[in-house]
């Protein structure tokens, strides 16, 4: 892949830790190697505050400010691997809270699109893409539950905050093969992917997962 990392700073202990967050990933049922490669060389501790960065190889969700948090690394894994499965170019992300799944779809596809409500967990993330030197991510402060509709379509979307049904206007923002990756209800969340074939929606029930809520609305 042309989008690697130019920023790395792997020290000895965060380098051993990181071969063990891989093995977890490996042992919970991640097989896809480029998102573990992508995921090892990734460095997550640059997507929280300072008093957190000593857990952030633990595969568990972290506060980021705003009630929102940093995904746990399996779910941020799985998602990714269900995405990749149709080889999409364009991705449209909702919801880039700290940036860390948005940085690793960045170095995963060609062009990453993504939505935040929360300005100031924008302006963080921005600052991350800038300092890992990835080029081929937008971003938008927006309320995306209506996706983006003037860039639309896209081949693959990923929503990291559960509405409680799928929207529809999202269905309607992907391509021809194109792929939906979205945790879907209210008190209890299932990871749902959705596939574009000829028109029809085919839909696939993943597992069960917990994830902030989709709201409707800015912060600025
Ligand atoms: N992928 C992020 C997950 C952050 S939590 C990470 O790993 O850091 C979910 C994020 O979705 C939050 O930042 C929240 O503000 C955002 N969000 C919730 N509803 C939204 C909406 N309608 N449009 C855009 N972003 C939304």
């Amino acid at each position: 892949m042309n989008h690697q990392l130019m920023l790395q700073g792997i020290g000895m202990t965060s380098q051993r830790t990181r071969t063990r967050l891989i093995q977890r990933l490996r042992d919970e049922g991640i097989k896809d190697d480029r998102v573990l490669d992508v995921i090892e060389a990734t460095p997550r501790h640059l997507f929280l505050d300072e008093a957190l960065a000593h857990r952030a190889y633990e595969d568990t969700a972290l506060p980021i400010g705003h009630n929102q948090t940093l995904s746990q690394p399996y779910i941020v894994a799985r998602m990714t691997e269900l995405l990749l499965e149709n080889a999409p170019r364009r991705v449209l992300e909702l919801g880039t809270g700290s940036g860390y799944q948005t940085v690793v779809l960045a170095q995963l596809v060609s062009s990453v699109y993504s939505v935040e409500r929360i300005k100031p967990l924008q302006d963080k993330a921005a600052s991350r893409f800038k300092l890992l030197g990835l080029d081929n991510i937008r971003y938008r402060h927006a309320d995306g539950g209506m996706g983006w509709p003037e860039l639309a379509p896209f081949d693959g979307i990923l929503v990291t905050a559960a509405p409680a049904d799928i929207p529809r206007e999202l269905l309607s923002q992907l391509s021809e093969g194109g792929r939906l990756v979205i945790p879907v209800g209210e008190t209890s969340q299932e990871l749902v992917v959705v596939t574009r074939r000829n028109g029809r929606f085919e839909e696939k029930i993943v597992e069960p997962v917990k994830f902030v809520p989709l709201l409707a609305g800015i912060i600025r």
